[in-house]
């Protein structure tokens, strides 16, 4: 098995970036290593991409470390094994993407949203990546931590001025994202009552463990979510599945990951005035 390198930047693609290339096909991007597939206490994770951006290392695991094998649920779950890597590596800055669905009236397909909260209804996600490595007889500090300001402004500020440069029309500087366990979509009802009624913007599956998962490795994170559809019920109903995002991803998809490039291009590693990484501490108790 491969030894994980030491890299600060990290990229966890996702649906919002299918098809594009990336980070291959992008500018300034030398590949160092392709399908890397690196050992984990949870088991062997998805492929990674050893790269380098003008320079600067960065990993990259598409689809969220999810594959047919491997489920983001637990046990063993993608995102324990990419959070491991990514801890073992030291990284300090962590981009994400998804798509996601409107829960909010006044948003379309084809918007972008830098969120700044979330609200997790998931139920089947690791909510610890110390633990779960406890659990495995690894010996790590226990992290507590803090989710004021879940998404760093500094990473998110980069991202929405590169979502700009991509071409999107409406770049939303702030919103809330509902997590939902999936993987079936929402009825019309609980998009009405579980999202829209209390103020969330959009729903996704993928954003934890992510966003948690950054903070107790003392990470940044920020994230892309491109708006794919409609909440059910909520505008319209006439969308089907595999046609309406086949046209979608042709559309959207290579301009996402060219802000996520932008982004990526635009981090100083260095930078730690964000002050992420002051909300986390060893926990008291094992
Ligand atoms: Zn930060």
């Amino acid at each position: 098995m491969p030894e994980i390198p030491r890299v600060k930047l990290a990229v966890i693609g996702g649906s919002a970036i299918l098809g594009s290339g990336f980070p291959k096909d992008f500018e300034g991007i030398e590949i160092i290593g392709e399908n890397i597939i690196y050992d984990t206490p949870f088991g062997p994770t998805a492929p990674f991409t050893h790269a380098s951006i003008d320079g600067e290392p960065f990993l990259f695991v598409p689809f969220h470390g999810i594959t047919r094998e491997i489920r983001n649920t637990t046990p063993n779950s993608a995102a324990e094994r990419v959070f491991y890597v990514l801890m073992k590596a030291g990284v300090k800055k962590i981009l994400g993407c998804a798509l996601c669905g409107s829960t909010n009236r006044l948003l379309d397909p084809g918007d972008v949203v830098i969120p700044d909260g979330f609200v997790d209804y998931t139920t089947k996600r690791a909510q610890s990546l110390t633990r779960s490595l406890r659990e495995k007889g690894v010996d790590v500090d226990v992290i507590m931590y803090r989710l004021h300001q879940p998404f760093c402004p500094t990473l998110s500020r980069l991202l929405i001025e590169g979502a700009e440069r991509a071409g999107f029309k409406r770049v939303f500087r702030r919103g809330i994202v509902g997590v939902a366990e999936g993987p079936r979509l929402e009825s019309p009802s609980e998009i009405r009552l579980r999202y829209t009624n209390v103020g969330i913007d959009v729903v996704t599956m993928n954003l934890v463990p992510e966003v948690i998962f950054a903070r107790e490795i003392g990470a940044c994170y920020a994230t892309l979510q491109l708006v794919s559809n409609y909440g059910e019920g909520l505008v319209e109903t006439t969308w089907t599945g595999p046609e309406a995002f086949r046209e979608f991803r042709e559309r959207w998809c290579g301009a996402a990951a060219q802000a996520l490039h932008w982004a990526l291009r635009h981090i100083d590693p260095e930078d730690m005035s964000c002050g992420c990484d002051r909300y986390r501490w060893r926990a008291f108790l094992p």
